[in-house]
């Protein structure tokens, strides 16, 4: 395949690839340009190497990998998160269980808060920017994941405690003013496991048993150990799993038990107290 020389002929190429909104944000990355320069100027020269890297992003994203990982970013609660295979590319939706996160701990001078699965650490390295005054420890069972979020952190000027295990097992005997999670919440069987970006992005991230529940019910149940007196444990969830997740709440012995709605106005994160 020919490099296009120039910025409309790069256009014209992922023609009917991908979409045009996909193709232009890829040729900004590549090139450098900006999105006015791409929309007015299509006669344009691209350096070659730029046209090399659109041409191999291109056939990359024409096979479905999410733009994402294509650029090894995601913008997430207004800065940019490196992301790369190894970690779920965050999603608007799980802002949600920030703005929660920093209404809860913005209750005490100096919380303790605790991010269960961070994995690209975008949920942990928010919360710490947003509130400084609050310690975080953000935990993640994948090392690869854990060395990403690590990243972000340091790029993002943030400080916090990063553990390697599962759930809470890297916090024994600790207790938190706020725990968080976005755990995996899709059922197995979802036929969406097999649409999208989602194909590419990491299954123990996505999936926990035959109802999606099985880490969120793990996660509930051994909270208490780790709550501190009035704290509040927050759990992003599927828009369908609201009613399912204040379930397990109160039957927990949560109190002041309620879900959030995301901006699409699903139900998207339930949260209690505990007294
Ligand atoms: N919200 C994601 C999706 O449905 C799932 C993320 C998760 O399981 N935590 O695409």
């Amino acid at each position: 395949m020919k490099p296009p020389a120039t910025v409309g002929e790069a256009l014209a190429l992922a023609q009917g690839r991908i979409p045009r909104s996909e193709a232009r944000l890829l040729l900004r990355e590549a090139s450098g340009l900006s999105a006015a320069a791409i929309a007015a100027f299509p006669e344009r020269a691209l350096e070659q190497a730029a046209a090399a890297r659109f041409g191999d992003w291109l056939l990359r994203r024409e096979v479905g990998e999410p733009v994402a990982y294509i650029l090894g970013e995601r913008e997430f609660f207004g800065r940019r998160f490196r992301v790369q295979a190894d970690v779920l590319i965050p999603r608007p939706d799980t802002e949600l269980i920030v703005e929660q996160s920093l209404r809860f701990s913005r209750e005490w001078s100096m919380p303790r808060v605790l991010d269960l699965g961070t994995g690209s650490g975008a949920i942990a390295v928010s919360i710490a920017l947003e509130c400084p005054a609050a310690a975080v420890v953000a935990v993640d069972a994948s090392e690869v994941a854990l060395r990403v979020a690590q990243e972000n952190a340091r790029e993002l000027g943030a400080r916090l405690d990063f553990r390697l295990g599962c759930w809470f097992e890297p916090v024994a005997g600790e207790r938190f003013e706020v725990i968080a999670s976005n755990p995996p919440y899709i059922a197995a069987a979802d036929a969406h496991l097999e649409q999208g970006d989602l194909r590419f992005e990491p299954r123990s991230a996505l999936a926990s048993g035959d109802d999606g529940l099985d880490d969120i019910r793990h996660i509930v149940a051994t909270a208490p150990q780790y709550l501190a007196e009035r704290a509040c444990l927050l759990i992003e969830h599927g828009f369908e799993q609201g009613p399912a997740v204040r379930a397990l709440l109160i039957a927990q012995g949560f109190q002041e038990v309620e879900t959030c709605r995301d901006l699409a106005g699903h139900e998207r994160v339930s949260l209690g107290r505990w007294n």
